[in-house]
C-alpha cells in the first residue's frame, strides 16, 4: 500500500521523537512491502520563527491532503510571550478545526514488564489494564457559552453544557467501530439520573448500538467509571464518553498506567484521517539531549497503521516490539525503575525497529 504521511516535529523533543517514530514506520514499512511518503508540515514555535504564523496554510494544505497526520508537541518558553492568538497552541487548535477531529481517543495500555510504575495494587495490576477510552472533543460545556453577572449583588457564573443527537451519534460510531477492531466491548459513560444531556446520551448511544450487534453495550455512571477505574480496570475494553468527562477520566486512565512518555492519542474525524500525537508535551527541559521516550510517539504511529491504514498486523508487529524492548530491560530514563538498562531516544528507536 501506498500511504502520505503529514509529518509535524514540532518544538522541544518532537523532532527526535518524531524521528525515532518514522524510523520504525519505515522498517515496519520494508517489512510488510508498504510505501510511506513523508511530507514535512511546520507547525508550532518553529513555524512562528519561520514564517511568522503557528499554522502556514501550506501546512494546514499538507495535512488535509495527506492520508493521515504525525505530530510530536508544539510550544515551549521561547513562545510564551507570543499573543494569545499567535501562540504555538493555537496552531494546534486551528488544524483539529480544519481537519473536523470531533473525537479523542486514548489507550491506556499496561506493559507487563512495566507493572511496577503502576499506581494500583499489584492485584488489581496483574488483571492487566488494556483499553481505550474515546472522548467527544469539540462539543459539551467547553464549548457552551460562559457567562458571570452581578445577580441579587453577587456574582453568577453559568456554563451551558449542551448536545445535539448528530454530535453524540457520530462518536459513538467512532467507538462501536474501534470495538470492533477490539475485543467488542462498548461502556458508555454519563450522568442520565441527573442531566439531559445524559440522556440524550444515553438514547442515542442505544440506537447506534443496534446497528453494531456484535458489539455489547453497557451504560455506567461516570461517578461509579472513575471508581471502576480504579477498583477494577481490566473489565473496560472501549469507553465513550462526553467532553468534560472524558477530559477526567482520560486522564485517569493514563496515571494507572504509568508513564506520560509512553501513552498515545488519535484524533478522528468523518472519514480515516486522523491526527496522531503522543499525550505529553514538547518537554523543553530535556530537548536536545537525546534523553526523550519516543515510545508514547511510535505507539501513535502503530495507532494509525490500525486505525487509519487498518494495517492490523503491522500495527501490532510494531506494538509487539516494544514490549519485547521492554521485555529485554531497556529504558528510558522516565521510566528507569530498580533495574533495567538506561538508553537514550535515539538508541530506543533502534532497538525497536531491530525488534521488527
Ligand atoms: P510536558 O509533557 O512537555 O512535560 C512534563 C514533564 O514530563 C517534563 O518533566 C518532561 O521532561 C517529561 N516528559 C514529557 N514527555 C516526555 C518523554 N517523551 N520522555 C521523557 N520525559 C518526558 O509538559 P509541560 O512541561 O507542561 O509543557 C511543555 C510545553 O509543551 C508547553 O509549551 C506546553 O504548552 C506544550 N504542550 C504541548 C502539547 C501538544 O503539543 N499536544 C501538549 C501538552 C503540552
Amino acid at each position: 500500500m501506498n500511504k502520505t504521511i503529514a509529518v509535524i516535529r514540532g518544538d522541544g523533543i518532537g523532532p527526535e521523537i518524531v524521528g525515532e517514530a518514522i524510523g520504525v514506520l519505515d522498517a515496519m514499512a520494508a517489512k510488510f512491502g508498504h510505501t510511506f511518503t513523508y511530507q514535512e508540515a511546520p507547525m508550532g514555535g518553529n513555524a512562528i520563527d519561520a514564517f511568522g504564523v503557528p499554522l502556514p496554510d501550506s501546512s494546514l494544505e499538507t495535512c488535509l491532503a495527506a492520508d493521515s497526520v504525525l505530530l510530536g508537541a508544539v510550544g515551549g518558553p521561547k513562545w510564551d510571550s507570543q499573543p494569545s492568538a499567535n501562540r504555538p497552541e493555537r496552531g494546534l487548535l486551528k488544524l483539529r478545526g480544519a481537519m473536523g477531529l470531533y473525537s479523542n481517543v486514548r489507550p491506556a495500555r499496561m506493559f507487563s514488564d512495566l507493572s511496577a510504575a503502576c499506581p494500583l495494587r499489584a492485584d488489581i495490576a496483574a488483571r492487566g489494564i488494556d483499553f481505550v477510552v474515546v472522548r467527544e472533543l469539540i462539543g459539551g460545556v467547553y464549548f457552551g457559552s460562559h457567562s458571570t453577572e452581578e445577580v441579587d449583588g453577587e456574582q453568577k457564573a453559568t456554563d451551558i453544557m449542551a448536545y445535539s443527537e448528530h454530535e453524540i451519534r457520530r462518536v459513538a460510531r467512532v467507538a462501536f467501530d474501534m470495538a470492533r477492531k477490539r475485543r467488542k466491548r462498548v461502556t458508555s459513560i454519563d450522568k442520565a439520573n441527573v442531566l439531559d444531556t445524559s440522556r440524550l446520551w444515553r438514547k442515542t448511544v442505544t440506537e447506534v448500538a443496534a446497528e453494531y450487534p456484535d458489539v455489547e453495550l453497557r451504560h455506567m455512571y461516570v461517578d461509579n467509571a472513575a471508581m471502576q477505574m480504579v477498583r477494577d480496570p481490566s473489565q473496560f475494553d472501549v469507553i465513550v464518553t462526553e467532553n468534560l468527562f472524558g477530559d477526567i477520566l482520560s486522564d485517569e486512565a493514563s496515571q494507572i498506567t504509568g508513564s506520560i512518555g509512553m501513552i498515545p492519542s488519535s484524533s478522528m474525524g468523518d472519514g480515516t484521517r486522523g491526527l496522531y500525537e503522543p499525550i505529553h508535551g514538547s518537554a523543553p527541559d530535556i530537548a536536545g539531549q537525546d534523553k526523550a521516550n519516543p515510545i508514547g510517539t511510535i505507539l501513535a504511529a502503530a495507532m494509525m497503521l490500525r486505525y487509519s491504514f487498518d494495517m492490523a498486523a503491522e500495527a501490532d508487529a510494531v506494538e509487539a516490539a516494544v514490549d519485547k524492548v521492554l521485555k529485554d530491560g531497556y529504558r528510558c530514563g522516565d521510566i528507569l525503575g530498580e533495574s533495567g538498562t538506561l538508553v537514550g531516544c535515539r538508541e530506543m528507536g533502534s532497538l525497536i525497529r531491530q525488534r521488527i
